[in-house]
């Protein structure tokens, strides 16, 4: 992750509503991120994600930034590092998250238009992998 840029853009001050329980979040964090896509491209792009108290509770690296909050309320030059820190980890969570899920679709799409190759997918033939 040294040579990626890693810049990551944070809205604290009037983050959107939760994707997933329409909840308050606390923050919406944007940054760079590339991929391949299903023709082995790379592919590159801003991605988003929110914290939210309710849908991110129980990943390790969002319960440590949900209680960063709970604890200090605000962030501030005493707890700037730390927040940073543990934002670098979520982000990087959320990232694969993110790359795992369009894997997913690209090879969906490829699937559909019978790009896979079936035997290489699926070796035995019983089509289960
Ligand atoms: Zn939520």
């Amino acid at each position: 992750m040294s040579n990626e840029d890693q810049e990551i853009v944070l809205n604290l001050a009037n983050p959107p509503r939760c994707a997933r329980c329409s909840g308050e979040t606390l923050f919406r964090a944007e940054f760079p991120h590339s991929w391949k896509n299903a023709a082995g491209q790379e592919v590159s792009g801003i991605r988003s994600a929110d914290l939210c108290p309710a849908c991110d509770r129980g990943e390790p690296s969002a319960d440590a930034l949900l209680a960063l909050f709970a604890v200090d309320g605000q962030l501030g030059t005493g707890n700037m590092t730390v927040f940073t820190d543990l934002l670098g980890a979520w982000v990087d969570v959320v990232r694969n998250r993110v790359v795992d899920m369009e894997r997913l679709d690209a090879e969906h799409e490829a699937w559909r238009r019978g790009e896979l190759d079936d035997t290489s997918a699926d070796p035995d033939g019983d089509a289960v992998r």
